[in-house]
């Protein structure tokens, strides 16, 4: 830390307080005080009257207006030597002083040192001088730092919170799985790097690209690669950022940034989470908010102000970008948009390659089986992934990650921590039965996902899980696809039904019967798979602006709304009779499924295969499982 002489001053006052109360109270004594030092020994009046009158006494001084006497005396009780004694005087003794005279006493009299005034002066006005200064302190240190407290109160005043990074240091080959994007984005590359062939033709460089996609999919890092690319500078602020608790703030910040970027231009301006600012003006609901309204007027002012070819190009993410004001969204500004979704298997296994570059991999690894069991994942997710899986390496004291790092690091990311598995008992046996219920509709039914494995290991929420390997393609699901998995999830109920009877059911289904309802409706409702017909009745499409409670946008009968429920009952009840079945048929297999599972607290994909086979014929499901094993 860095020590001003503002940071010594301001630890320093409380010292200072201290020292002034010492010196005040303490280090400014009275005149009886010094003399109350010397004179140690005390005597009565009485005795006082009595030496006087023994003609011990020499010498009498006088302070506190004559209340107290500091006398000098010398007498055999004294041992012959001049003493200084101290002496009470009564309020009211005017015959002492003649008697005093009379024997021809020295006396003087000390009147009292009256400073006082001055130090009440100086004590009224100490605090508040104190207080002010202190307060000076504060604010002169809170504005000269970015951030932290007193932020608010520098009122419009620009602090860098957007940060330039001369060189990102990131090319197009560090970003993968996102070619349509690289492609539509190597063409802004180009006009950075020879905006003259464009203009020579009469062509507007384009000011503005919005990057549309879920958090984690790599905009930041394809911006970033844009201006890596081009070898431009690289500015960068998030969208909240420009949002202070005082209106305008956010409006000169914008200034602050486009100026900057003026004067370093060609660069790239990156605005991450757009929509905290650009979100549509007016809409209403929840109250406008003139600060975010007046920070995008500035910014669409800014983007209108600086002409096509000075080489500054806006970028911003969102991943809303149907809430987005429509004047942002016009040519001339964010009239580019390119989507980045969450990464195909193709995908997953280029993101996976590159970040397995810098990493000690074991030869044993697919890094396709890896990518088949992630689904879902981010670029940012399986960047992650692979650096769960090199800590966990380390942690072994292994040189290499294999299969096993991994398998734990997707199974840690998905279904949370590891807890501690059951000790023999009855919840753990209807754990087991659970989940090989699961497993074995799984494995039966054509259509269905491959077990990778089933474990009685607990892991976030859930007390024993079933792995999956999801298809290749998860945009287009079929009907049978769809049966299939509401019959998977309703194989772990069936299955306590069938062994513990039906009064001992558990609650461990809850999940499972969410999912089940949740796929049986959008059966209905979106997919048209139901009696009632290929019709839409929900969408998706929600308002942002709303609770998710009000956001369903039904527009039917209520005669409709009661022949949903009916086919939404009918499909899962058709699947619960057909799921309770095949429980029933494969009993022994079940029993020995769940002793061996027991026994190892884990099965694998290719072994449960292996098992069911011996007892009934397990469909050649497809690839995958042969590449499990
Ligand atoms: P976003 O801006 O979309 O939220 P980021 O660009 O910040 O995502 O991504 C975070 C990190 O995830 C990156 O630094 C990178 O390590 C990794 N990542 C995300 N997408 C990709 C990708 N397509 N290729 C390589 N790495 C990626």
């Amino acid at each position: 830390m860095k020590l001003s002489w503002k940071t010594i001053l301001l630890w320093s006052l409380p010292f200072i307080v201290i020292i002034f109360f010492l010196w005040q109270g303490f280090l400014t004594p009275t005149a009886t005080d010094i003399e109350s030092n010397i004179a140690n020994s005390r005597m009565t009046y009485g005795r006082f009257l009595e030496y006087l009158d023994m003609g011990w006494i020499k010498r009498v001084d006088m302070y506190d207006n004559g209340h107290t006497a500091i006398v000098e005396a010398l007498g055999p009780e004294l041992g012959n030597r001049v003493q200084k004694i101290r002496v009470e005087l009564p309020a009211n003794a005017p015959e002492l002083i003649t008697k005093l005279r009379k024997a021809q006493i020295d006396i003087d009299a000390h009147p009292p040192k009256n400073n006082s005034a001055i130090w009440n002066l100086i004590g009224s006005l100490f605090f508040p001088i104190l207080f002010i200064g202190g307060l000076a302190l504060l604010f002169r240190r809170s504005n000269n730092t970015s951030g932290g407290p007193g932020q608010a109160m520098s009122f419009g005043k620009s602090k860098a919170l957007f940060q330039m990074e001369a060189k990102t240091g990131v090319v197009f080959d560090d970003v993968a799985g996102v070619d349509e994007a690289k492609e539509e984005f190597q063409e802004v590359v180009t006009f950075l790097k020879e905006p003259d062939s464009f203009t020579a033709v009469g062509a507007k460089i384009p000011k503005g690209v919005l990057l549309v996609g879920p958090p984690g999919t790599g905009k930041t890092l394809l911006a970033k690669a844009i201006a890596g690319e081009a070898n431009v500078p690289f500015f960068s602020i998030s969208g909240s950022e420009f949002v202070e608790m005082f209106v305008g703030v956010g409006a000169s910040r914008v200034r602050d940034l486009f100026k900057k970027a003026k004067e370093n231009a060609p660069c790239i301006v990156f605005i991450d989470e757009i929509d905290a600012v650009g979100r549509q003006r007016g809409t209403g609901i929840g109250g406008g908010n003139d600060e975010r309204e007046q920070t995008l007027n500035q910014l669409l002012t800014e983007m209108d102000g600086f002409e096509g070819n000075t080489g500054i190009i806006v970028i911003a993410a969102t991943n809303r970008a149907d809430i987005l004001d429509s004047a942002l969204l016009r040519p001339g500004r964010f009239d580019r948009q390119v989507t980045v979704d969450v990464p195909d298997l193709n995908g997953r296994l280029s993101i996976l390659k590159v970040h397995a570059k810098n990493k000690k991999i074991s030869d044993d690894v697919s890094i396709t089986t890896i990518a088949r069991r992630t689904p879902g994942f981010s670029g940012a997710d399986l960047a992650n992934l692979l650096n769960e899986a090199a800590i966990l390496t380390a942690r072994k004291h292994k040189n290499a990650i294999t299969m096993s790092e991994l398998d734990t690091s997707i199974d840690r990311v998905v279904a949370g921590m590891e807890g501690t598995p059951l000790v023999n008992s009855k919840s753990q046996r209807l754990i087991a039965y659970h989940e090989i219920g699961h497993a074995i509709v799984g494995t039966l039914l054509k259509d269905h996902d491959p077990v990778q494995k089933v474990t009685l290991i607990p892991r976030g929420q859930a007390k024993g899980l079933t792995w999956f390997v999801p298809n290749d393609d998860q945009s287009l699901i079929s009907r049978a696809q769809i049966i299939a998995r509401i019959m998977g999830a309703l194989g772990g109920r069936a299955a306590e039904e069938i062994v513990f009877g039906n009064t001992e059911v558990t609650t461990g289904a809850s999940n499972d019967l969410q999912q089940v309802t949740s796929m049986a409706r959008q059966m209905v409702t979106r997919f048209g798979m139901s009696d009632i017909g290929p019709l839409s009745l929900e969408n998706e499409n929600s308002n942002p602006f709303l609770g998710r409670g009000m956001n369903s946008n039904s527009e039917y009968s209520d005669e409709i709304a009661i022949k949903i429920d009916k086919q939404v009952q009918a499909i899962v009840k058709k699947c619960h009779q057909d799921v309770l079945q095949i429980i029933e048929d494969n009993r022994v297999v079940i029993d020995h499924l769940v002793d061996i599972l027991i026994e190892h607290e884990t099965i694998d994909g290719h072994m449960l295969n292996k098992i069911i086979s011996d007892y009934t014929e397990v469909p050649n499901k497809n690839k995958y499982v042969k590449q499990l094993a």
